[in-house]
């Protein structure tokens, strides 16, 4: 692959840093002092920013050139760097319309969706009007392997009914959270990988009742939050299936591509962060007579980190690339290698920035502990590292069979 990044993505990772540096950074504290705060409450100067980076033309990055008419027009190769800016303030990609989950919604919906199903959720979402929920993951069963997921479909007439129980459903507990795609099974007769539809929920239909908001290390992680989520004889008209029955897995792997590739850069982007913290905490602290920067200790550490995460850069964008000229398919190999490796280098240079900060690392005045949590969560969010080592392992041994 080329390294050299194009012209057009150089030009908007100027804007997009130029932009943070101006409306995101001098918010960053008073965003998690409200947040702490007002649980389940927006950001009063949110819909402000958002309306600043829609009219910067800062909106819907993400979504890649093939999706014609509707992308912005770049690929994952180029918006990778503009996810990583974003990721040094963890709540920044809502302001450009790049969070997470509504990310990987609005590309099932972007290329799955039949017209009527864009017209009404997709455009909203796009417009950043209403947010979204994912809803695969079960509590009573293994969901690492999404073959075990029990939420039954049943076709009735021109409607379809829904049973079950989900939990970690992030973004649920979002005020403006409208639509949810929800996994489970239409045939649980049928081969394993065709079991498993995934199909259109309004979050307020009949049925749909929110159990309780879950707490990652202690914290809401508000106004979006996860939640447990009980879905009890919900009714929704049969068109809102998408594709069609036994079509869930072919949905999730072309949901989950991009997706990743996002996550890791925007980790990639807070252990960027977070090694400039620690460099200059060092340069200005000074013990037993030594300014803390002149330890040898701590400068293999930070030099380390820097090792840390060019490797775990290069490897994403090794990975974006392959995205883009291969598709998804041919990429999986790397697109698990990066969700194995780009969340625990996080935690690890993470970590470092906080043992360099004193207590002041645990504490709410840096973005720090905030992006710990993120990145510990995200080694068990879409696939746990285990399962992710479990088929690149079993895919490596193929390869050398052949
Ligand atoms: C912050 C957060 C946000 C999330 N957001 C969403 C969301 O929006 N929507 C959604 O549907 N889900 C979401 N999830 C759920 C997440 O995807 C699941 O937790 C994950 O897939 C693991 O499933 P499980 O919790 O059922 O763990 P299990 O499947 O019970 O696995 C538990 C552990 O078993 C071990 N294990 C499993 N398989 C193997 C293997 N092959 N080899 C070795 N060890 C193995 C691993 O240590 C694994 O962590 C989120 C989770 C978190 C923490």
């Amino acid at each position: 692959m080329n390294f050299e990044y194009t012209e057009k993505s150089k030009e908007l990772q100027a804007r997009v840093d130029a932009f943070m540096k101006e409306h995101i950074f001098p918010l960053e504290y008073d965003y998690f002092e409200f947040t702490e705060n007002n649980p389940w409450k927006v950001y009063p100067e949110i819909e402000r920013l958002k309306k600043l980076a829609k009219d910067a033309g800062l909106w819907n990055l993400f979504l890649p050139e093939e999706y014609g008419k509707l992308s912005p027009g770049l690929t994952n190769l180029e918006y990778a760097p503009l996810a990583a800016l974003m990721g040094r303030v963890i709540w920044s990609s809502q302001v450009f319309n790049c969070s997470a989950p509504d990310t990987g919604n609005m590309e099932v919906l972007a290329k799955f969706g039949t017209p009527a199903q864009q017209e009404k959720w997709l455009k909203p979402l796009m417009d950043g009007d209403i947010r979204s929920a994912f809803l695969m993951t079960e509590p009573q069963v293994a969901s690492s392997d999404a073959t075990n997921i029990e939420t039954s479909i049943v076709k009735d007439g021109d409607e379809y009914v829904i049973n079950g129980r989900k939990w970690w459903s992030s973004g649920v507990m979002h005020p403006q959270s409208k639509i949810y795609i929800v996994m489970g099974k239409t045939d649980p007769e049928a081969q394993r990988h065709v079991q498993q539809s995934m199909i259109l929920v309004p979050a307020d239909t009949e049925g749909v009742n929110v159990i309780r908001p879950l707490r990652v290390y202690g914290t809401y992680e508000s106004p979006e939050g996860h939640a447990e989520v009980e879905l009890n004889n919900v009714r929704v008209p049969a068109d809102n299936l998408l594709v069609g029955e036994g079509s869930g897995f072919a949905i999730a792997q072309g949901r989950l591509g991009p997706g990743r590739i996002h996550h890791c850069m925007r980790l990639i982007g807070a252990a960027d962060r977070a090694l400039d913290l620690m460099c200059k905490r060092v340069a200005e602290r000074t013990t037993f007579g030594k300014q803390v920067a002149q330890y040898s200790s701590i400068r293999q550490e930070i030099a380390k980190s820097r090792c840390d995460i060019e490797q775990a850069r290069l490897l994403t964008l090794a990975a974006a690339d392959k995205i883009d000229r291969f598709g998804i398919k041919e990429a999986k190999d790397l697109v698990a290698m990066i969700k194995i490796v780009v969340p625990s280098m996080t935690c690890k240079v993470v970590d470092r920035a906080i043992q360099m900060h004193g207590g002041m690392g645990v504490g709410q005045d840096t973005p720090l502990s905030g992006f710990w949590i993120y990145a510990r969560a995200i080694r068990i969010a879409d696939g746990p590292d285990e399962v992710h080592m479990y088929q690149l392992g079993r895919n490596t041994i193929k390869q050398h069979l052949l």
